[in-house]
């Protein structure tokens, strides 16, 4: 069955004359030689080949289409008389599935498109059907598509019936199949006009651009929908490890919800690099990925640096290389060494002992940007360990020739090729709703939305099979979506399948409603992963631009029953009551968990990472970590203490606020103005005036059956409702935790202000998780042509992670 998506031409984000074209006109067809040629097809062969042509005897009839999707759509159709194969335009004879361009509007370029019926109407008219080749300008591609060969276009599953006199012209499309070799590649590309390796869908099956096109010459009609197509599990011993980079990584909650969600299908990802140049990040995740290299250095340095260390495995030959003897690795092989020094050089001269670690950009901010060794010096220890430009270690080759050699060993870095999956949402501050200098005419020359055109460079350079893009909503909204063009467009450029989506974190299992864009790429020869279905009931709010509503994933599905929305209550009920002032960071529960999201999140590293490292002192012990707030200033806490207690609570609710008929609040006159001990209003001015006086946000309090609408990276109260539902402060860093789903044993480093943000910025973990699922599904050569049905729903995902953990242990004893 399909699923009854709609497709109106109005939401279709395609610039409208070639998206969908439709009867071109011409008034006096002007040829001389127009017509079908030879007999028609018997009329037998032509019922059982285009039946939804002969349903009646009118000109036309509704009848329904079932799209390549598999879902369905209600079409007027013409009805035909009689079918052919051949047929004559200009004097030109034209066969049934030849490709075609197909007239457009004045001055507008010819569409393309392949015929895919010839036929005569009930009323006599000479008619084709064109299933539309998309420009990558028609695509989501849009005003992007310098970016894209001129000489490509897109197979679409758009059909129309237009008259045969609009065929202009022959085109000749090559298809070139996604496991061409270059060589073979270029040699059909250089035979054709056009051509076409990629599928376009939108909005239906979720816009993306697949491979998987079936061989063009043989489409007729309907492409079947493709069942799920599970390929035979590989044994455990054919598995490898899926190595993932994670760009942008904060505390690495995205790639550590990935790796859970495929490890649910017993597929392993690795989360070998991961670069952020926010040190307390990078601590974090470090802490909790110990076997992660982490980089904390900018995410466009780590670039350079990944050309300049693949120049030196090249230089020092070492790719591959066996035979290249190392010296065994003394004791001192790391920085955590302990100070060695016996030898005392002699003044004024030291000697390299060796290198330690390597960087590109300006270690010493001295303003002089470049590669840079650590060093280690002969007859010192660790505390003297300098940062030396490669220009200085020019006499000792020997040395770098062995940091290189080790390095690559240990593949500190990743060359092309090392990488199979990259994931990370690079920060584009250019868009936020909250800048108001955004430059919405030329957002890729806005430096702050420089790291989406590093990000892709890394993409380019390193070539992995797979990845993962996240981004604030507004990438859609803002420019005209353009930074989302370019990020597709240089996905299809590098030859990658690419798919769209949004997520509400809130339907998937947290009490958050937090909208996010995703983009998967995949290359060429992958199954490109699908998204997931909502498992639960979510707020609809309406933060997405109508044309791209259809990205989000279940909208507009009728699909099965969805749990009810976790409520901030089964995430936090059990906390301990901590104070404004609460400065530990770590305490013991003081209750039991009281609902089943509290029991899962609890659950230990243990059970969720299998980290079978007893030396780790919180891998078994029940530890609750950063349950603490911001502390507020002495007037806000004046101001919090005084906000009732009860959901929906705010400022409105402090003495001398009066509420108009139009919701705007003002100061009652008639009585002196409250002030808090400092002298200062206890209700500000920026309160009253918030959002023109009409808004409730400030010092808002939650209730316990709320649904928090985003997990922000600034804890005030000043605008956004954060109070905690029964106690007089903001929630706290792990409170915040648990509504971005992380569990209780995932600890956070930094001041608290920066936790706040590690968690703000985070994936949700009940989107990751699931995205994690659907590329393992992939992984496993499963073929999904529409969002896919979760098996589990958050958190009880971490449950079956607890039971999957604990298999081999139960078989060993
Ligand atoms: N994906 C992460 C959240 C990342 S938020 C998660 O799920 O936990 C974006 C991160 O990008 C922030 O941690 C910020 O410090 C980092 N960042 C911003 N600009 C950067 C740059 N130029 N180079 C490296 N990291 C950067």
């Amino acid at each position: 069955m399909g699923r009854g998506n709609k497709r109106t031409e109005a939401t279709s984000p395609a610039p409208a004359p070639t998206a969908s074209p439709k009867k071109p006109k011409r008034s006096t067809p002007d040829v001389t030689d127009l017509g079908f040629l030879s007999a028609p097809v018997p009329s037998n062969q032509a019922k059982s080949r285009w039946p939804h042509r002969y349903q009646t005897k009118q000109t036309k009839a509704t009848v329904t289409v079932t799209l390549s999707d598999g879902s369905t759509e209600e079409k007027e159709l013409f009805q035909a008389k009689s079918h052919y194969t051949r047929a004559a335009v200009d004097g030109v004879e034209f066969e049934l599935f030849d490709d075609a361009y197909i007239q457009s509007s004045e001055g507008e370029p010819d569409f393309i498109a392949k015929i895919v019926e010839m036929f005569q109407t009930t009323s006599g008219e000479m008619y084709i059907c064109t299933q539309w080749f998309y420009r990558a300008k028609d695509t989501v591609i849009k005003d992007q598509d310098y970016l894209i060969d001129a000489r490509r276009v897109f197979y679409s599953d758009i059909k129309d019936d237009n008259l045969l006199s609009c065929i202009t012209r022959k085109a000749k499309i090559n298809q070139l199949a996604p496991d061409m070799a270059a060589d073979a590649r270029e040699k059909s590309m250089a035979s054709c006009d056009l051509y076409v390796d990629t599928m376009y869908t939108f909005p239906h099956a979720f816009s993306s651009l697949r491979k998987d096109i079936n061989n063009l010459s043989l489409t007729d009609e309907v492409v079947e929908t493709k069942t799920p197509d599970v390929k035979k599990p590989l044994e455990d011993s054919q598995r490898s490890e899926v190595t993932l980079l994670d760009l942008y990584c904060g505390c690495g909650a995205m790639s550590t919800g990935l790796g859970i969600g495929v490890s649910l299908l017993g597929e392993k990802i690795v989360t070998k690099w991961a670069v952020d140049f926010n040190s307390y990040a990078c601590e974090s995740i470090k802490y909790n990925h110990p076997n992660t290299e982490v980089r904390n250095e900018d995410a466009e340095n780590f670039f350079i640096l990944l050309k300049e260390w693949e120049s030196l495995c090249k230089k020092f030959n070492v790719v591959g290389s066996k035979d290249i003897e190392l010296e065994p690795q003394s004791s001192d092989s790391d920085e955590s060494e302990v100070d060695d020094g016996v030898v005392v050089p002699s003044e004024g001269e030291y000697e390299v002992q060796k290198l330690l670690a390597i960087c590109y950009g300006d270690p010493n901010q001295k303003k002089k940007t470049g590669l840079y060794f650590k060093v280690r010096w002969k007859g010192y220890g660790r505390a003297d360990d300098t940062w030396e430009p490669i220009e200085g270690l020019s006499n000792c080759e020997e040395r770098l020739q062995e940091f290189v050699l080790r390095g690559y060993r240990a593949k500190v870095l990743p060359l092309p090729g090392d990488v199979d999956f990259i994931c990370g949402g690079p920060p584009c501050q250019g868009i936020s709703g909250f800048n108001r200098f955004r430059d919405a005419l030329a957002p890729l020359k806005d430096k702050k939305n420089h790291q989406l055109v590093v990000y892709m460079n890394i993409v380019e350079f390193l070539k992995p099979r797979y990845v993962l893009m996240e981004n604030v909503t507004d990438i859609l909204k803002f420019a005209k979506a353009q930074l989302t063009s370019y990020a597709v467009g240089r996905l299809v450029s590098m030859n990658y399948q690419a798919r769209l989506g949004i997520m509400a974190a809130g339907a998937y299992g947290v009490p958050q409603c937090r909208m996010r864009f995703f983009l998967w790429g995949a290359g060429p020869t992958e199954i490109l992963p699908q998204f997931p279905l909502p498992t639960h009931e979510a707020l609809k709010k309406g933060v997405v631009v109508n044309e791209y509503k259809e990205l989000i994933i279940g909208h507009g599905d009728e699909h099965g029953q969805l749990h009810k929305s976790a409520l901030l209550g089964d995430a936090i009920s059990d906390m301990p009551a901590v104070t404004n002032d609460t400065e530990e960071d770590e305490m013991p529960y003081d209750k039991a968990p009281s609902t089943e999201y509290q029991k899962l999140i609890r659950l230990s590293r243990k059970d969720i990472f299998g980290c079978s490292d007893a030396k780790r002192k919180d891998s078994h012990k029940s530890i609750l970590y950063d349950h603490r707030p911001h502390k507020l200033n002495q007037d806000d806490y004046e101001r919090v203490c005084q906000v009732p207690k009860f959901k929906g609570a705010n400022f409105r609710n402090l003495p001398g606020v009066l509420v108009g008929p139009d919701r705007v609040v003002k100061l009652d006159e008639t009585v002196e103005r409250a002030r808090c001990t400092s002298g200062k209003p206890l209700v500000p001015d920026y309160a009253l005036s918030f959002e023109e006086g009409k808004s409730c946000k400030p010092f808002g309090r939650l209730g316990m059956d709320d649904i928090v609408a985003t997990v922000v990276t600034r804890p005030e109260p000043h605008n956004q409702v954060l109070l905690h539902p029964n106690q007089d402060r903001v929630l706290s860093v792990r409170e915040n935790a648990r509504l971005q789903g992380f569990p209780d044993c995932y600890k956070l480093f930094g001041p608290v202000r920066e936790r706040y943000m590690q968690i703000g910025n985070a994936v949700s973990f009940s989107v990751s998780m699931p995205l994690g699922y659907c590329l393992a599904k992939a992984l496993q050569g499963a073929q999904y042509t529409t969002p896919l049905s979760l098996p589990f729903k958050f958190p009880d995902c971490l449950g079956e992670l607890k039971s999957l953990r604990q298999e081999p242990e139960e078989l060993i004893s």
